[in-house]
């Protein structure tokens, strides 16, 4: 069994393996001790629903998050 989740700071995303994430990219990356609480998914919902930081007007989540998932 993996112990190695990492959440992605920018958009909440949690990563099962840090490995298979690009080195320019770790940075932004924190281990992830232990399932997160109700309160932290909580914080990265609203973090999906409020304006985007680019400055477009939009929801992050219909903005940049879509660019960087897709
Ligand atoms: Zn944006």
């Amino acid at each position: 069994m993996k112990g190695n989740l990492s959440m992605d700071t920018r958009i909440g995303k949690i990563t099962n393996d840090i490995n298979e994430v690009p080195p320019k990219e770790r940075k932004f990356y924190v281990p992830v001790q232990r399932d997160m609480s109700a309160k932290e998914k909580a914080d990265t919902q609203i973090r999906l629903y409020s304006p985007c930081a680019c400055g477009s007007g939009k929801t992050f989540k219909f903005c940049c998050y879509r660019k960087a998932a897709a």
